[in-house]
């Protein structure tokens, strides 16, 4: 499947299912369409994501010690960006455009804005337990980076566990949050099965923080297996991709705008990090109980 922005402009949606419009705008029609989504701060910024993230942090908290990569999906820029983020970028197992728009309501509340302010609601939750947060993008003006260079990002900071956080462009019928796990790429190898462990925890903590139900139009009990995806294929550290919610159904997009609903899916992410990590620490299978993290 191939991810290039461009040809969606080019060619239209016609012969596309909602597959094809996962991860960018579904209905961009040639000339600019996404002036409706453009923000009055676009242009602010070139590549939003010269800072990798905050160092800082209390030395105490569940989390101390440990490191956290987000990464909020797409950019707030990259529509006006579109030879950057359609440049042809190795996924780790075929070619793939180095991002995407990331999609939109039908009122053009973009993925990009939902995914940046969940992350920084997650970020703050984090620091709070003592976790060094180490982020993709440090803006919502910017555009990029590419999906390489933000797997490179996690990888290199060290980071223990890794979210990407997205929303979906799916059937207007369809509802719920899917987490997309990654397939055995080589590179990414040594972190299959601690990736879905991590997808469970955060399948668990969507179910039990957030009113979003699991997906009842993609994946088997909101879990998707995907090889195609370079923010998956190319980490070398525990990651999931979280689509928390479909910004194309009314019901769910509804949610996605809301900031109440974006702290709670923080929430989520939040306790699904803190207790997949502690998981891991302690050895043992089960899930030690977390306060507030
Ligand atoms: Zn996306």
């Amino acid at each position: 499947m191939k991810a290039v922005v461009g040809a969606i402009a080019g060619v239209g949606l016609a012969g596309a299912t909602w597959t094809a419009t996962r991860h960018r705008r579904p209905s961009a029609p040639p000339g600019g369409g996404h002036d409706s989504i453009r923000r009055a701060d676009h242009g602010a910024s070139p590549v939003g994501h010269s800072g990798t993230g905050s160092h800082s942090g209390p030395a105490e908290g569940l989390l101390a010690g440990k490191i956290v990569g987000i990464d909020p999906g797409h950019n707030g820029d990259n529509w006006d960006h579109s030879s950057y983020i359609n440049r042809s970028v190795w996924n780790g197992r075929e070619e793939e455009a180095c991002d995407t728009t990331g999609t939109a309501d039908a009122g053009g509340y973009s993925e990009a804005e939902f995914a940046f302010n969940v992350a920084q609601n997650l970020a703050g939750l984090l620091r709070a337990q003592g976790a060094t947060v180490v982020l993709t993008r440090t803006t919502n003006a910017g555009y990029g980076p590419c999906i390489t260079q933000r797997a490179s990002i996690v990888n290199s900071a060290g980071a223990h566990v890794a979210v990407s956080i997205h929303a979906d462009g799916g059937p207007v019928d369809g509802r719920g949050f899917s987490i997309l796990e990654p397939v055995a790429s080589g590179v990414n190898d040594s972190v299959i099965g601690s990736s879905q462990a991590l997808g469970d925890h955060v399948r668990s903590a969507f179910v039990t923080e957030t009113p979003m139900p699991v997906s009842d139009y993609y994946g088997v009990n909101g879990v998707v297996a995907r090889d195609d995806l370079g923010g998956l294929n190319l980490t070398t550290v525990p990651k999931v991709m979280v689509e928390c919610g479909n910004m194309q159904n009314p019901t769910d997009a509804a949610l996605l705008i809301d900031p109440h609903f974006q702290q709670q899916a923080a929430t989520a992410l939040a306790k699904a990090v803190t207790s997949f990590l502690t998981t891991m620490a302690s050895g043992s299978g089960s899930t030690p109980t977390v306060a507030n993290p």
